[in-house]
C-alpha cells in the first residue's frame, strides 16, 4: 500500500469515528444523568473497539507512523496511535468488564449519614460547612465500606492494566498512561516537587492557624475542606446561583465570546458531581450539565465547564482525530477560563464585591489553591505508586503519602479504593495540577501581550493560539509558541507565594 491509499483509508476511518463519537457523547450525556443502561454502554464500547482496534488500521499506523512524508498525515497517525494504545488497555474485555463492575458498585452504593439516606452532594456539603465534628467525621468515613467492597477489584484492575502495558513494552501502565497524554513521570516529579517545596510555609501556617481557630491541637483530614471553606473563601452571598448565567455573560461580552457562549446548552440538574461538558457535535451541539449550588468554588466549576465548551467549539480542523486533545491541555483550557473568577476586575465589576473584600481574595486564593494542589499531588503520587508497586499494601502507601504531603495524622484514613478516578479515569488527576500551571502561564501571557486579562482581544487570542488548531499541534508546543516559554510551574509558584494576580 502506498501513502495515498493509506491516507484514504485513514480518512474513511476518521469519518466513522466522527459518526460514532456523536453516539458515544450522547451516551455519555445520558450516562452522567443515570439514564444509560449497562448494555447500551457495553454496545458503545464494542463499537469503539471495532473502529480503533481494526487490524488494517493498526497495520497502517505501524507502517507509516515514522515514514509518512505528508506532515499532517504523520500527525494524524501519531494521534491515532495514542488512541489505539489507550484502547488496547481500556477496551480489553478483561479491563473493561472489571472497570464496569467497580463503576456499578460505586454508583449504586447506598450512602447514609446520621441514619439517613444521603447524596454525594450532601456529603460534600457536610465536609465543607458542618460545625459538628462528629458529623463531619462520619461524613469523612462514609465511603470506608465502599472502599473495602471494591478494593480487591481495584487492585486486580491495576494488575490487568499493568500486564497489558508490559506486553506492549512499558515498565508498567503508569508509564504508558502518562506518555499517551504527553507527560512523563520525571517531568511531573520535578514540577510537583518544586510546587510542594515552595508552598511549604504557606501550607504549614494554614494548618496551624486553622487548628488554633478550631481549638484543636491538630488538623485532621476530615477538617481540611471545612477549614478551607470557613477560613479561606469569599462569602457565598456574592456568588448566588441566580447570578451565575449573568456572570459568565458579563465575561463573554468583554472578551468577545458572546456568540459562542450562546450556542452552548446549559442544563441545571442534580447529578452526583459538580459539572460536566459533553461535546456531541462541534460547534453546534455542546452541552453542559451543572449541579447548582452557591459560592465562588461553584462559579469556578461552572466557568471551568464553559472553558471546555469554548475549547471544543473553536476547533476548526477537518480531521475528527484533531477535534479532541489530551487531558492536561483540555483541563488547562478549562482552568484558564475558571481563573477569571479570581480576577480582581471580574470580582469588582461582575460579582460586585466591595473593594476590601475583593482584596482579601489574593490570600484566599493562594491558600485554598495550595491546599487543593497538595491534595491532588498526593493523589497523583499514590496512583503512580499503585502501578509501580502493585504488590504493596495500598492502604499503607496511601496513609504514608497523605502524612507526607498533607502533614496531618492520616491513620484515620481508611478509604483508598472508592475514588472513581482510579477506575474510570486512570492517570488523570495530575492533569488538574498541570492545568493550573497552564492557566497561570496563560494569564501571564494575556497580561504581557494584551495589557490585561479581560480585553476585547482575549477571546480571539485564546482561539487563535490554543483552540483553533485542536490536536493538529502537540499541546506543549502550542504553549511554548503562544506564551513564549516552555510550560513550567514558575508562574503558578509565584502566584502561590504572592497571591493572584502576583503584581
Ligand atoms: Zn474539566
Amino acid at each position: 500500500m502506498n501513502e495515498m491509499e493509506a491516507q484514504k483509508l485513514i480518512k474513511h476511518m476518521d469519518g466513522e469515528l466522527e459518526t460514532f463519537s456523536q453516539a458515544y457523547e450522547e451516551g455519555r450525556w445520558l450516562k452522567n444523568q443515570g439514564l444509560l443502561s449497562a448494555s447500551d454502554q457495553f454496545d458503545l464500547e464494542v463499537r469503539r473497539t471495532n473502529i480503533l482496534l481494526n487490524k488494517e488500521i493498526q497495520d497502517i499506523v505501524n507502517e507509516f507512523l515514522n515514514t509518512a512524508e505528508n506532515p499532517v498525515f504523520r500527525r494524524v497517525l501519531l494521534v491515532l496511535d495514542r488512541l489505539i494504545k489507550d484502547a488496547r488497555v481500556e477496551s480489553n474485555p478483561s479491563v473493561y468488564k472489571l472497570r464496569s463492575k467497580i463503576e456499578q458498585a460505586i454508583v449504586n452504593y447506598p450512602i447514609t449519614i446520621a441514619g439517613r439516606k444521603a447524596s454525594r452532594t450532601d456529603i460534600r456539603q457536610i465536609l465543607r460547612t458542618e460545625k459538628d465534628i462528629e458529623l463531619r467525621q462520619e461524613a469523612f468515613h462514609c465511603f470506608d465500606k465502599l472502599s473495602e467492597l471494591v478494593e480487591k477489584d481495584v487492585k486486580e484492575l491495576v494488575h490487568r492494566r499493568n500486564h497489558i502495558a508490559q506486553e506492549m513494552g512499558y515498565a508498567h501502565f503508569g508509564d504508558l498512561g502518562l506518555m499517551l497524554q504527553g507527560l512523563s513521570r520525571t517531568q511531573l516529579n520535578e514540577w510537583f516537587g518544586s510546587i510542594i517545596q515552595k508552598t511549604d510555609s504557606t501550607y504549614q501556617s494554614f494548618l496551624s492557624e486553622s487548628a488554633e481557630r478550631l481549638h484543636q491541637s491538630n488538623l485532621y483530614p476530615q477538617d481540611l475542606l471545612f477549614a478551607v471553606t470557613q477560613f479561606k473563601s469569599l462569602p457565598d452571598e456574592y456568588f448566588t446561583t441566580t447570578k451565575l448565567t449573568k456572570s459568565i455573560q458579563w465575561l463573554a461580552d468583554r472578551i468577545k465570546l458572546t456568540e459562542a457562549l450562546a450556542r452552548v446548552r446549559i442544563d441545571f440538574v442534580d447529578i452526583p458531581f459538580q459539572g460536566i461538558c459533553v461535546t456531541i457535535h462541534v460547534p453546534d451541539d455542546i452541552r453542559i450539565l451543572i449541579n447548582p449550588s452557591n459560592g465562588q468554588s461553584y462559579y469556578s466549576t461552572f466557568f471551568h465547564e464553559i472553558g471546555h465548551a469554548m475549547h471544543s467549539s473553536f476547533i476548526t480542523q477537518p480531521y475528527h482525530l484533531f477535534r479532541d486533545e489530551p487531558g492536561p491541555f483540555c483541563e488547562g483550557m478549562a482552568e484558564t477560563m475558571a481563573r477569571f473568577v479570581d480576577d480582581p476586575e471580574w470580582l469588582l465589576n461582575s460579582a460586585n464585591l466591595p473593594e476590601e473584600i475583593a482584596k482579601q481574595n489574593k490570600s484566599i486564593w493562594r491558600t485554598s489553591t495550595v491546599v487543593h494542589m497538595r491534595t491532588l499531588i498526593s493523589q497523583a503520587e499514590f496512583e503512580w505508586r499503585m502501578y509501580a508497586e502493585p504488590e504493596a499494601d495500598f492502604l499503607n502507601v496511601f496513609q504514608t503519602i497523605k502524612a507526607d504531603y498533607l502533614k496531618m495524622p492520616s491513620d484515620a484514613t481508611l478509604a483508598w479504593a472508592d475514588n472513581s478516578y482510579w477506575t474510570s479515569y486512570p492517570f488523570y488527576v495530575q492533569n488538574y495540577v498541570v492545568a493550573e500551571m497552564i492557566a497561570s502561564q496563560t494569564h501571564l501571557a494575556l497580561r504581557k501581550f494584551l495589557g490585561h486579562t479581560i480585553t476585547a482581544e482575549s477571546g480571539a487570542w485564546l482561539a487563535q493560539n490554543y483552540w483553533n488548531s485542536g490536536g493538529s499541534i502537540e499541546w506543549s508546543e502550542k504553549i511554548l509558541r503562544s506564551t513564549g516559554a516552555i510550560l513550567s510551574p514558575d508562574e503558578l509558584i509565584l502566584e502561590l507565594t504572592k497571591g493572584y494576580p502576583p503584581e
